[in-house]
C-alpha cells in the first residue's frame, strides 16, 4: 500500500486493508481470509455484510439520511428507541432513549444526566462520581477521568475530572482464601457503601460500573449477589446507579442487558458496540423513567445536543439488527456457542502453565496470561506477551483482542474473544 495519510492509532503500524466481510470473516486486499472472533473491539456480532442490515440501510439512504435534532424526529430514531423502551430491564419504568456516536460520548451524557437529575431534585451538592479501579469507560475526558485504567488515563492526567475509585470483583486475585462467593460479593459491594461515607452520603452523584468488565480486565462479571447489594446500596443512599453496557450490553453476555442476569435495572444504561453491531456508529443511553420523570418536572432539558443524535441512517442500520438478533433467535446461540467455548477453553488452556484464568459469560471470554501459574505472577509489562499472543493469532489468520490492563499496579495480560452471535459449531472449534 502506498504511504498512508491516516492518522492511524500507531503511526508506524502497516496495516492490512480490509475490503469485505462474510459473516464470521473479513478479506483484505490480497484475498486474505481472518476469522473474527473478537468483532473488533467486540462490535460486530451478527456478521460481516448481513443482508438484512443492508437493506435496512439502503432502503433509508434512499428516503432520508439526517434532520437536525434541534427542530425534528424522525421514524427510525422513534421505532429504534420504542423497540429499546419495549425492551428495557423490568425496573426501568417505561424510560426514554437518547442517542449519540460513541460508547463514549453516551458516558459523557450519562455523568451530565446524572449530575442534571441531582440539579432539578435539588440537590446540587451532589457532584461526586464513584467509579471502579478495573474499568475502561472510553477515551473523551469525561469517560476517561471515570475509567480506571491507569495506563490509558497517565498521558492526560493533568486534564481529567477528579473520579473516585474502589475496587472490583476480580476474583482470581482479590477473593480471599476460604471466602464464600456470596461474602466475597457482599465484601466488594461493601466498598461502595465506605466510599459513599467517606466522600460524604448527601455529596455522591453516581455509581459507575460494567456489569461484567471488558477491556481493563477481561470479561469479568460479579459473583453472585454483588449487584443485588449495590442496587440496595445506591437506593439507600441516593445515589444513582450508572451501569456501562457498551461492550455487556446487546445480547453479548446472553441477554439484552448483562445486569438482567443479576435481576435488577440501573437508573441510567449506556449501550453502543452491539447497538449497531458495526453497521452504524451509534450508541444509546437508556433512562430509567424515574430519572426522566424528575428532569421532565423540572427544566425538561438536558444541555448535550451532538449534531448527530438520532441520526436517521444510524438508528434504521440499529434497528435493523436489533430485529436480526431477535427474529433470529441469535442469544439461544450465545448460549450453546459460549458453553462450546467455555468447555474449549478449558480443554486447550486450562492446564497451560501460562493460563492463570478463563472467565467470562455468554460468548464473551478472556484467557488471562501469567509468567507462573502457581504463583500468579504476572509477565513483565515490558514483554507486551498478550500483544505478543495476539499479534501471532493474527498472523495465523485469527483476531482476538488482547489487552493490558492494570488493577492496583499489578498488569495483567488478557486476551478476548467475543465472536459473532451468529459463529456456527466449527468457528468456535
Ligand atoms: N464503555 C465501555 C465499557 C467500553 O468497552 C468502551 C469501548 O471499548 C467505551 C465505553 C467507549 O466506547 P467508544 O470506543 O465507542 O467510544
Amino acid at each position: 500500500m502506498a504511504q498512508s495519510s491516516v492518522f492511524h492509532r500507531d503511526l508506524n503500524a502497516e496495516l492490512p486493508v480490509i475490503v469485505s466481510g462474510d459473516g464470521s470473516y473479513l478479506i483484505d486486499d490480497t484475498g486474505r481470509r481472518y476469522l473474527d472472533a473478537c468483532g473488533g473491539a467486540a462490535v460486530s456480532c451478527i456478521g460481516h455484510s448481513n443482508a438484512k442490515v443492508r437493506e435496512a440501510i439502503k432502503a433509508q439512504v434512499d428516503t432520508l439520511a439526517f434532520a437536525h435534532t434541534g427542530s425534528f424526529t424522525n421514524q427510525p430514531a422513534e421505532d429504534l428507541a420504542a423497540h429499546l423502551v419495549a425492551r428495557a430491564p423490568k425496573g426501568t419504568g417505561a424510560g426514554r432513549v437518547m442517542y449519540l456516536g460513541s460508547g463514549s460520548e453516551a458516558m459523557e451524557a450519562v455523568l451530565k444526566l446524572a449530575r442534571q437529575y441531582c440539579i432539578e431534585k435539588s440537590e446540587p451538592e451532589r457532584q461526586h462520581i464513584i467509579a471502579r479501579k478495573p474499568s475502561y469507560h472510553g477515551n473523551t475526558l469525561g469517560a476517561l477521568a471515570t475509567g480506571g485504567h491507569a495506563g490509558r488515563r497517565a498521558p492526560f492526567a493533568p486534564l481529567l475530572i477528579n473520579v473516585n475509585h474502589i475496587d472490583a470483583p476480580y476474583p482470581y486475585r482479590l477473593q480471599q482464601d476460604g471466602e464464600s462467593e456470596t461474602d466475597f460479593a457482599l465484601r466488594m459491594a461493601s466498598l461502595l457503601d465506605a466510599e459513599i461515607t467517606r466522600l460524604g452520603a448527601e455529596t455522591v452523584m453516581a455509581f459507575v460500573a460494567e456489569p461484567v468488565v471488558g477491556a481493563s480486565l477481561g470479561t469479568q462479571p460479579a459473583p453472585k449477589g454483588y449487584w443485588a447489594r449495590i442496587r440496595e446500596i445506591c437506593d439507600k443512599r441516593g445515589v444513582l446507579l450508572i451501569a456501562d453496557e457498551v461492550m455487556s450490553g446487546m445480547g453479548r453476555t446472553g441477554t439484552t442487558y448483562a445486569l438482567e442476569q443479576e435481576g435488577i435495572a440501573a437508573d441510567l444504561t449506556t449501550m453502543a458496540k452491539g447497538l449497531g453491531a458495526g453497521y452504524q456508529p451509534i450508541a444509546a443511553v437508556l433512562a430509567a423513567q424515574k430519572v426522566v420523570d424528575v428532569v421532565k418536572a423540572g427544566s425538561g432539558k438536558l444541555w448535550n445536543g451532538h449534531t448527530y443524535m438520532s441520526h436517521a441512517i444510524a438508528t434504521a442500520g440499529a434497528l435493523a439488527v436489533q430485529q436480526v438478533i431477535e427474529e433470529e433467535n441469535l442469544l439461544a446461540n450465545v448460549m450453546t456457542r459460549g458453553a462450546q467455548l467455555k468447555a474449549g477453553l478449558g480443554a486447550a488452556f486450562g492446564q497451560h502453565p501460562n493460563v492463570g484464568d478463563i472467565r467470562g459469560r455468554g460468548l464473551f471470554w478472556t484467557i488471562e496470561l501469567v509468567a507462573d501459574w502457581a504463583t500468579k505472577a504476572p509477565f513483565d509489562p515490558l514483554d507486551g506477551i498478550a500483544m505478543k499472543v495476539g499479534a501471532a493469532a493474527k498472523a495465523r489468520g485469527v483476531m482476538t483482542y488482547p489487552s493490558q490492563g492494570c488493577v492496583d499496579g499489578v498488569k495483567g495480560d488478557h486476551v478476548l474473544l467475543a465472536p459473532m452471535y451468529t459463529a456456527t459449531e466449527a468457528e468456535i472449534d
